[in-house]
C-alpha cells in the first residue's frame, strides 16, 4: 500500500468508528446534524471537491458527480423531512470509498506484478576504463564497445561474446526457464540475465535498438492500440452517464408533477429518493475499470509466456483466428541448411562452394548463411562486387571479376542458363559462372522439433485451416507439409505471390481471422497484410519485430496455439465482465426506479460488482496452464 492508500484506509476506519459511536450515543437537532456532517466530510471531502472541479471544468458527468449529487441529496432529504437519518448518505460514501481503495490497490498490484515480471530494463552497462570497471548509462554506449557483464547482472545491450563462458537466463524474454549455455562468439540479447561467468561482450547495437528497449517500447505502447470492446466501453460511458442523469432527473420531477396534475399529493421526497438511488446504482465503474484491466492482464500474461502482443486489438483478433498460414523456412524449419551433396561439372567442389559463399556474402537469408558456414571461412568481401539479391530466386554477384549466379531454377531461367535437375530430395541451389552452368549444391533444412505438435495444437483448438507457403520446390513443400500434418501447401512462390495467395485465403474466409506466421525474411509484406502477423525470430530479425503484430520471443511454433488460447481466455473474461456488470446494473436500475431497491442495496451492488469484475480481470494474467 502506498501513502495515499494508507491515508484513505485511515479515513475509512475513522469514519466507520465514528458512525458506530454516533449510532449508540443519542443526539438530536443541530448538534446531531453537525456531528454527522463532520463524519460525512471526513469520508467524502475529496469526492465533493473533485465533483466541484468537474463542474467548473465543464466535465460534469463523472462518477464523483454521481456520488456527490446522490449523497448531498440524501443529506438534504433527511434535513427536509426532519428524520435525522443521515447514516445513509455517509454509508454510501463509505462503501464507495472502500470500493475505490480496493480497486486502486488491486489494479496497482496487478500492474506492478506484470511490470516486475517483465523486468528487463537494464539500468547500466559496465565499461572497462583504464583497467577499472565503470558503470555508465547504457544509452551512452556506442555500438562496437566492449562491455563487461558480471554474474547476476542483466545484459544491457545486444552483442557478441568476445570472452568468457556462462549460462543465460532468458525467462523474462522468452518464458523459457531452462538456462542457455553460451560461449565466445555467441550472440546474446539484452534483457537476459547472466548467471555464472563473467562475459566480455562487443555490442552490436545501440541501446535504443537493442531487444530489451524494443520490447519495452512495444509493451508500453500496447495499451494505446485499443480493441473494439475497449472503444465500445468508452463510447458507452460517454453516453451512458448523461443518459442516466437525465433519467434520474425525470424520475424525480415527472411523477410528482403528474401527481399534482391528477390531483394527488406530489410525494416529492419519495421520488427524489428514488432518483438519488438510481444515480448511485448507475456508476459504470465496474466496466470502465475492469475491461482495460482484463486486456492489460491478458497482454501481460502473454508476454510472461514469451508471446508479445502489440495491442489489445490484436488480442481480440487472435481470439477469432481460424486460419493460420505459415512460411516454411525459419518458421517451421530451423533455417539452418546442411550441405548434403555437391554435383559439379568442370570445377572442383571447393571452388563451387567458394564461389557461392562469396556471392552470398552480403545476404542474410538462411540459405546464404548456411553456404557461408559450409565454406568454413569468413568470406573476403573485397573480392565481391555488384551484389544483387533477387528475393525468392537467389543472388547474382561479381566474384573476382566473374559473374556468379546462385539460386533456384527460376534464377537460372532468368539468366537463360540451362540447368540440370537433381534426383536428390532437398533444396537445390544451382550455380552458374559467367553464364555457364557449373553444377548444384543440395542442401536440406531440419524441421523444428516442436513444429508438428504446434500444428496439432492448432487443429485441436479449432483452427482448422492450416496452410504452408514457400518459395521452395514442390517436392520439399509436399514432404514438409505431409510430415507436419499441414492441410494445404503452395510452393515455388515469390514474395509477391505469397501476398497474393494470402489475399486469396483471406477472401475465402467466412468470419474468422487469418494469421500469418513468418520469420521476417522475404515475408514482411505478407506479415503486415494478414489480419494478424506473427513473427518468429524476435531474437534475430528486426524486420520481423517491425512488421508483426505478435512476436514469439523464442521462435517456438507451439506458442501460436498458446497465444490463441491466451487471447480466447482474455476475451471470455472481457465478455463475462461486460455481461455481468451491465446485467446487474440494469436489474438494479429497474428495482431502484420501482422503489424496491434503496441506497444501501445500490451501493452494495455497485461495489460488489466492481470487486468481482476486477478479481475476474486479474484472472486473465494466469496463462501457465493454457
Ligand atoms: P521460404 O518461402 O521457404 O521462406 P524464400 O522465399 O526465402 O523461402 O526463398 C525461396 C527460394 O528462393 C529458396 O528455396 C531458394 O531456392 C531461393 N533463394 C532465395 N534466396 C536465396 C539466396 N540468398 N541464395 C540462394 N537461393 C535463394
Ligand atoms: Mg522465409
Amino acid at each position: 500500500m502506498n501513502r495515499k492508500q494508507r491515508i484513505m484506509l485511515g479515513r475509512i476506519m475513522a469514519s466507520a468508528v465514528m458512525m458506530v459511536i454516533l449510532a449508540m450515543v443519542p443526539t438530536a437537532g443541530l448538534v446531531r446534524l453537525a456531528l454527522y456532517f463532520l463524519v460525512y466530510m471526513i469520508i467524502g471531502y475529496d469526492i465533493l471537491s473533485k465533483a466541484a472541479g468537474g463542474i467548473v471544468r465543464g466535465q460534469v458527468f463523472d462518477e464523483c458527480f454521481l456520488m456527490a449529487v446522490a449523497t448531498v441529496g440524501a443529506f438534504a432529504l433527511a434535513i427536509y423531512d426532519r428524520s435525522g437519518d443521515y447514516t445513509e448518505a455517509i454509508a454510501v460514501m463509505l462503501f464507495y470509498q472502500t470500493g475505490e481503495l480496493f480497486q486502486s490497490y488491486a489494479v496497482g498490484k496487478s500492474r506492478r506484478s506484470i511490470t516486475q515480471l517483465m523486468d528487463i530494463r537494464p539500468d547500466y552497462a559496465n565499461v572497462d576504463k583504464d583497467g577499472v570497471l565503470v558503470r555508465v548509462d547504457p544509452e551512452e554506449v556506442q555500438p562496437g564497445t566492449v562491455i563487461v557483464v558480471q554474474p547476476g547482472e542483466k545484459v544491457p545491450i545486444d552483442g557478441v561474446v568476445v570472452k568468457g563462458n556462462s549460462s543465460l537466463n532468458t525467462v523474462a524474454l522468452t518464458g523459457e526457464s531452462l538456462p542457455r549455455d553460451i560461449a565466445e562468439g555467441d550472440e546474446i540479447v539484452s534483457g537476459a540475465v547472466n548467471m555464472t561467468g563473467v562475459l566480455e561482450v562487443r555490442t552490436t547495437k545501440a541501446f535504443g535498438e537493442s531487444t530489451a528497449s524494443k520490447i519495452l517500447d512495444l509493451v508500453e505502447n500496447a495499451s494505446s492500440r485499443k480493441s473494439r470492446s475497449e472503444a465500445f466501453i468508452s463510447r458507452f460511458a460517454r453516453i451512458y452517464t448523461p443518459a442516466v442523469c437525465m433519467s434520474a432527473l425525470a424520475l424525480a420531477v415527472l411523477p410528482p408533477v403528474v401527481n399534482i396534475i391528477i390531483g394527488n399529493a406530489a410525494g416529492w421526497a419519495s421520488w427524489i429518493y428514488r432518483a438519488l438511488t438510481f444515480l448511485v446504482i448507475s456508476c459504470p465503474c465496474a466496466l470502465v475499470i475492469s475491461i482495460p484491466l482484463s486486456f492489460f492482464a491478458g497482454l501481460g500474461g502473454a508476454s510472461r509466456a514469451g508471446v508479445l502482443i502489440k495491442g489489445s486489438n490484436y488480442l481480440e483478433a487472435l481470439s477469432k483466428t481460424d486460419t493460420v498460414v505459415f512460411d516454411k523456412t525459419g518458421t517451421l524449419t530451423q533455417g539452418v541448411f546442411e550441405v548434403n551433396a555437391v554435383h559439379h561439372n568442370r570445377r572442383a567442389q571447393e571452388e563451387l562452394i567458394e564461389a557461392a559463399a562469396l556471392a552470398e556474402s552480403a545476404s542474410s537469408h538462411p540459405i546464404s548463411r548456411s553456404l557461408i558456414a559450409a565454406y568454413g571461412r569468413n568470406p573476403d568481401r573485397s573480392r565481391v562486387k555488384n551484389i544483387e539479391e533477387i528475393s525468392g530466386n537467389g543472388v547474382i554477384a561479381e566474384v573476382d571479376g566473374h559473374i556468379v549466379a546462385c539460386g533456384n531454377e527460376k534464377l537460372m531461367k532468368r539468366i537463360g542458363v540451362e540447368c540440370i535437375a537433381c534426383h536428390l530430395p532437398g533444396t537445390i541451389i544451382h550455380v552458374a559462372i559467367d553464364g555457364e552452368y557449373e553444377g548444384h549444391i543440395v542442401i536440406s533444412d531440419v524441421i523444428k522439433p516442436a513444429a508438428s505438435k504446434a500444428i496439432e495444437d492448432l487443429h485441436r483448438c479449432g483452427v482448422d485451416r492450416t496452410v504452408m507457403l514457400t518459395g521452395d520446390s514442390e517436392a520439399v513443400a509436399a514432404s514438409v507439409s505431409k510430415e507436419l500434418g499441414i492441410r494445404e501447401h503452395y510452393s515455388s512462390l515469390l514474395p509477391a505471390d505469397k501476398v497474393e495467395k494470402l489475399e486469396q485465403i483471406m477472401q475465402e474466409r467466412t468470419n474468422g481471422k487469418v494469421a500469418f506466421v513468418g520469420d521476417g525474411i522475404n515475408d514482411a509484406p505478407v506479415l503486415s497484410r494478414a489480419d494478424i502477423g506473427i513473427a518468429m525470430g524476435a531474437l534475430g530479425s528486426d524486420a520481423a519485430i517491425e512488421a508483426a503484430d505478435v512476436v514469439l520471443m523464442d521462435d517456438d511454433p507451439v506458442k501460436i496455439a498458446k497465444a490463441v488460447r491466451i487471447a480466447r481466455k482474455c476475451m471470455r473474461i472481457v465478455y463475462e465482465n461486460i455481461v455481468f456488470a451491465i446485467g446487474i446494473k440494469l436489474a438494479c436500475l429497474l428495482l431502484g426506479a420501482l422503489g424496491i431497491a434503496d441506497m444501501w442495496l445500490a451501493i452494495f451492488a455497485d461495489v460488489g460488482v466492481m470487486v468481482l469484475a476486477v478479481l475476474n480481470a486479474i484472472r486473465a494474467m494466469s496463462v501457465r496452464k493454457l
